[in-house]
């Protein structure tokens, strides 16, 4: 966690004539309502900044006046006229020690709240922040390698100046870095060294961070009009928060819209309040909505805690206890039930059909013969290779022996159609999370009522995942028994409304039109998917490299590379096997998916070559 934050402000800012009076340093620069300074202390005060250290120069005395309002620490630079930025961080280093991470700020910068953020949230230890060439003039353009770390600095704009990152003037610096720029710059001895040339020739690696949030570098009188417009959209952005958007391909959670986002910016509420009752009815209601077309014959019971709550709270409370439970085990989540099946002692078999094919019913029904089987627990969209199950003709086939069948359906509710009372299904368990769009933290089992009815009195094997007991004291007091996911609860609300809004078929529609065009490219790079193209969901998919690629493909520098282009991918979960999965479901557009593909392709001609 960085806590300190060095501002460079030595400077003498003749440039900013005749916006600036002789006398005053750069940061005095009034810009909207303050000077330029005051805010960039507010942002980083803001966002946890406990320290601030500010090297001095030209115009001390302002700063010195500037540090009985705000906790500042001035470390006046002697020498500023005949030194550069890199002597003022020395002495700075010289006379306070540093040996903690730092955010470095230069003096004459605004920016939007998220721009810092995005800087001090980056796991990596030293990050140049960057961001996209908007035309301001005076910039200075990053060269970065393919593992984008920053190589070099130019004021020549480079030949594809759309895609070259322009450096910001935040800069975390961790303390390897910053002993290193202090060696080179002593042993340079050139006094007028920029930081940003310390940065780059010192023994120690800083990588180029990409925001696409709101920043601007005030050097020159040109600078301040383009400034004073930039700064009605900065205060509009921080009054306004929108939280940065991600492009999530991991199988879930999966990528929730700004609105529902920001759905979760309630007042603080007692959830035994009627209006929180009715915010929970709601999500219920919904839910059966989505889960069959007589809704009024299924009801949804919810539970606090991820999909594996709602997936045991089905499998250990459904079953009397003469029942022997037949369990398909295509993968992850198949292993996952039988796993919960053995820890609560429940008679179960497994029976894994091959691992990469639909489900043959017919392989099914030659267990179902023998007659031993009461309950059949599936899995509709197997998320670990992408495998999707014709759950409506193990429905039917299910009734035909009298069986019951609980369905995990985790990652194709709200986008795969199904209907409990038309395909035959008595419980099917989900989570908030995936088609729906909306936060972790809730899963919930629709239920059928006349099988809901049937377990009342079936062993209790849990106290906090008891199926029917959540069910009836809903029922009865319309009040959750325990705690449940304030916030979360009010962003599925809106995430279900956003699902009734698209409609359950068009959202289908959208991630496979998505999945189409990634899919597409992945096979034309050279990879090929675990599962047969027919026998998928078309909404997540585990790939491997052919022999094309596999001696150059490193899933691991992949995922790096994406992942600082704000592109979330996921590992493989087949064992003995190098897969990974690529997933289209969440508020993802086509224009999102087309960046994907650009971002992936230029991996594999910049890394990859
Ligand atoms: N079942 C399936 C089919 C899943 O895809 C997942 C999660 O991806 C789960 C269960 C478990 O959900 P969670 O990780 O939310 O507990
Ligand atoms: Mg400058
Ligand atoms: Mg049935």
């Amino acid at each position: 966690m960085i806590r300190t934050a060095v501002i460079l402000a030595a400077g003498k800012g003749s440039r900013l004539r005749p916006h600036l009076d002789a006398p005053l340093p750069k940061g005095a620069l009034t810009i909207g309502a303050c000077s330029i300074i005051e805010r960039s202390i507010q942002q980083l005060l803001a966002q946890g900044i406990e320290r601030i250290i500010v090297g001095t120069g030209h115009g001390a005395d302002w700063y010195d006046a500037l540090a009985m309002r705000y906790p500042l620490a001035c470390v006046p630079n002697a020498a500023y006229a005949t030194t550069g930025s890199m002597a003022t961080l020395r002495t700075i280093v010289a006379a306070t020690g540093l040996q903690t991470p730092v955010v470095l700020v230069e003096s004459d910068l605004i920016y939007e709240r998220a721009v810092l953020s995005d800087l001090l949230e980056h796991p990596e230890p030293n990050c140049v922040l960057g961001m996209p060439y908007r035309g301001y003039g005076d910039e200075v353009f990053m060269q970065v390698d393919a593992q984008d770390r920053v190589v070099g600095l130019t004021k020549t704009a480079p030949a594809s100046v759309e895609t070259a990152p322009v450096l910001v003037g935040l800069t975390t610096i961790g303390p390897a870095l910053l002993q290193a720029m202090v060696a080179h710059y002593d042993a340079a001895k050139h006094p007028m060294m920029d930081y940003e040339d310390a940065l780059i020739a010192a023994n120690e690696p800083a990588v180029c961070l990409m925001t696409d949030g709101q920043a601007m570098e005030v050097d020159d009188a040109n600078h301040v009009a383009i400034a004073q417009d930039l700064m009605v959209d900065i205060e509009c952005n921080d009054a306004y928060p929108d939280p940065k958007r991600t492009l999530l391909l991991n199988p879930g959670p999966a990528a929730t819209s700004q609105s529902v986002k920001l759905a979760q910016i309630v007042p603080d509420i007692c959830p035994r309040e009627q209006a929180f009752v009715r915010v929970m009815a709601a999500c219920r209601q919904q839910v059966c909505a989505v889960a069959s077309a007589t809704s009024e014959a299924v009801a949804s019971v919810f539970f606090s805690g991820s999909g594996t709550a709602a997936v045991e709270a089905m499998v250990s409370s459904v079953m009397p206890a003469s029942g022997h439970a037949l369990i398909i085990d295509q993968g992850a989540y198949g292993q996952r039930m039988a796993s919960i099946a053995q820890v609560h002692g429940l008679a179960h078999t497994v029976y894994s059909p091959d691992p990469v094919r639909a489900l043959p019913v017919s392989g099914v029904e030659s267990y179902l013969k023998s007659g031993q089987f009461t309950h059949v627990f599936v899995v509709h969209h197997e998320t670990s290779t992408g495998l999707l199950n014709d759950v409506a003709a193990l429905g039917a086939l299910c009734d035909q022996y009298g069986v019951v069948l609980g369905v995990d359906g985790m990652s194709a509710f709200g986008a795969v159609p199904v209907d409990l009372v038309a395909d035959g299904i008595d419980f099917y368990a989900a989570s908030s999370n995936k088609n729906i769009q909306g936060m972790a933290g809730l899963g919930f089992v629709v239920a059928r009522m006349d099988a809901l009815q049937a377990i009342q009195a079936y062993p209790k094997r849990s106290l906090y995942l008891d199926l029917y007991g959540e069910y009836a004291a809903v029922a009865a007091k319309g009040q959750c028994r325990f705690t449940p996911p304030v916030q979360c609860a009010y962003a599925f609300r809106a995430a279900l409304r956003e699902l009734r809004v698209e409609g359950v078929s068009a959202r289908y529609a959208r991630y496979q039109a998505l999945w189409r065009r990634l899919y597409d490219t992945m096979l034309a790079l050279g990879f090929e998917s675990v599962v047969a193209e027919a026998d998928q969901g078309y909404l997540i998919t585990a790939y491997r490299a052919t022999d094309r690629v596999s001696d150059r493909f490193d899933f691991d520098q992949f995922h790096d590379y994406l992942y600082r282009r704000g592109i979330t991918v996921y590992p493989g979960q087949l064992p003995g096997t190098q897969t990974f999965r690529l997933a289209t479901i969440g508020d993802l557009t086509l224009a999102d998916i087309e960046r994907v593909c650009e971002t992936i392709q230029s991996f594999f001609e910049t890394v990859l070559v």
